[in-house]
């Protein structure tokens, strides 16, 4: 049966003021599953004015103890639901089970830590060169934050935007993906149970351009985010930039392993193989390319290919499935569009690739190409699918010259047991974040953001809250003190 879910705007449930609703397809049946309301311009202006109201309240906007509580209880009870919410994902997206039940029993962890952030945050008594002025500095909201997620970890990425946004007392207004917007909905059920004040946090469904593109312009919204691609990123900016109102941007990656001679070399081709299929590499931290040290690069290859044999693909629901359908068939075909000019620049395939049995659905078994270089589409640009792309490399100066050689810059792994290299390395690369020895792990105390096309702003730890909320500086004269 279809299911058919409302939006969540001012503390209530709705349909669009149009009465339209957009399908959900199932990536593993291919069929509608789901429908959410197709959002309107009426519908962005309701919620924007709700959540004005709402952050008006100094109960909300100024008390950090209420904030910290209600956070605090949204936590435990994101927790009781995360395995509902972990499969209304999967079946919006197409990703495996395991890794929406990891995700989304993560997901209370950043509200708990944003809410111990909430409840200890302090500003500052800063000295001047005048001792007779007292100056004091506050964190305040900005008012109403909107933010738009992405299809492929909706839970996570809101979290990460949502969680600290509602710390520092602002208060939100989100436009999930149309591409999988139904957890995002049972999110907003579990907030209003949980008892948020109406408007506090809005959840308004519908497509980029229309919902997105009213969001980016409604001239009560203070702060705007966007978790997508790059091509989204250049408009959201633009109009951000044309209201003079600041942004976040959480954008693509084309990550790399770098892989040392020293390296223990089972883990490293472990971690290279599950960083690039996991989430079937529709993530924007994928480890899609792997730089290797030519001494090595045949043992990684043989290494990672072998573990490609083993990869389960199937059913996104069943437990022991590895790696499901991507998203859209419009995916399957961008990505397979890559791997045609991969082949046509002269790139070696070494596994994979779609064949017969995977005709008329949306499987991708995993693809690795070697023989890259840096001139092809597919050690540069993001293909948001499982692609791998094998470069050696003969000194560390060069590794650090190919990680660098894109316009991205997410994430790096960095794969040595030389501490001095690790930190060597680490500094050099072009990337908000660096694993070392391991890959693709995130935590809410973490900073994360991106680099040049990658995006600008940080989610995640304190500098997550200080992105969220602004200094108000104040001075006092003290006078009389001297009579
Ligand atoms: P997308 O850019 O197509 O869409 C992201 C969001 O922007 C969606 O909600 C979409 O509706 C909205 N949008 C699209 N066009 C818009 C417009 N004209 N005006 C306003 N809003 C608009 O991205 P996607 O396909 O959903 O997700 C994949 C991309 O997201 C990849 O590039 C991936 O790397 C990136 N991503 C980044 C992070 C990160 O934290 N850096 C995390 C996950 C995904």
């Amino acid at each position: 049966m279809i299911r058919n879910f409302e939006m969540y705007v001012d503390g209530a449930w709705r349909s669009s003021a149009s009465g339209e609703v957009i399908e959900s397809i199932n990536p593993y049946t291919r069929e509608v599953w789901a429908t959410v309301p197709a959002g309107t311009a009426a519908d962005v202006d309701a919620a924007v004015s709700a959540a004005v109201r709402a952050s008006a309240d100094p109960e909300w906007s100024r008390n950090p103890k209420v904030r910290a509580k209600l956070l605090t209880r949204l936590a435990d009870a994101l927790a009781d639901e995360a395995d509902t919410i972990a499969e209304i994902e999967s079946r919006d997206n197409g990703k495996v089970i395991n890794e929406e039940l990891a995700m989304n029993r993560a997901v209370p962890g950043w509200y708990r830590y944003a809410a111990a952030v909430a409840e200890t945050a302090a500003g500052q008594v800063p000295y001047g060169n005048d001792p007779a002025v007292l100056s004091l500095t506050e964190r305040e909201p900005y008012g109403v934050v909107g933010i738009q997620t992405p299809w492929n970890t909706p839970g996570v990425l809101l979290a990460q935007m949502a969680s600290m946004a509602l710390a520092a007392g602002n208060t939100i207004v989100v436009k999930p993906s149309e591409l999988a917007p139904c957890s995002l909905l049972e999110f907003a059920r579990v907030v209003h149970e949980v008892g948020f004040p109406a408007g506090v946090v809005n959840v308004v469904t519908g497509l980029g351009p229309i919902v997105g593109q009213a969001l980016c312009e409604h001239p009560g919204v203070d702060k705007l985010t966007l978790t997508g691609g790059p091509e989204a990123g250049r408009i959201v900016a633009a109009q951000a930039a044309r209201r003079l109102v600041p942004a976040v941007m959480e954008l693509g990656g084309k990550s790399a392993n770098l892989v040392f001679p020293d390296a223990d070399v089972e883990q490293a081709a472990a971690a290279v193989a599950a960083g690039f299929t996991s989430a079937g590499g529709q993530s924007c931290v994928a480890g899609t390319r792997v730089l290797v040290h030519r001494s090595i690069h045949d043992e990684v290859v043989k290494r990672v290919v072998e573990r490609l044999a083993g990869l389960r693909l199937g059913d996104p629901s069943q437990p022991d499935t590895d790696m499901g359908p991507l998203c859209t068939s419009d995916q399957v075909q961008r990505v397979q569009s890559f791997v045609d000019r991969g082949l046509a620049d002269g790139a070696t395939l070494r596994k994979g690739g779609r064949t017969q049995a995977e005709e008329g659905t949306f499987f991708f078994p995993p693809v690795v190409f070697t023989d890259v270089t840096p001139e092809m589409s597919v050690f540069s640009e993001e293909i948001f699918g499982p692609v791998l792309s094998v470069v050696p490399f003969d000194t560390e100066e060069e590794a650090i010259r190919l990680n660098n050689a894109t316009p991205y810059g997410l994430a790096a792994g960095v794969w040595t047991r030389d501490l001095n290299r690790a930190h060597r390395v680490s500094r050099a690369l072009k990337a908000g974040t660096v694993w070392v020895n391991h890959y693709r792990r995130g935590d809410a105390a973490f900073p994360f953001g991106g680099y040049g096309h990658s995006g600008y702003g940080r989610v995640n730890g304190i500098d997550g809250y200080r992105e969220m909320s602004r200094t108000k500086s104040v001075q006092i004269l003290l006078s009389g003190a001297e009579d």
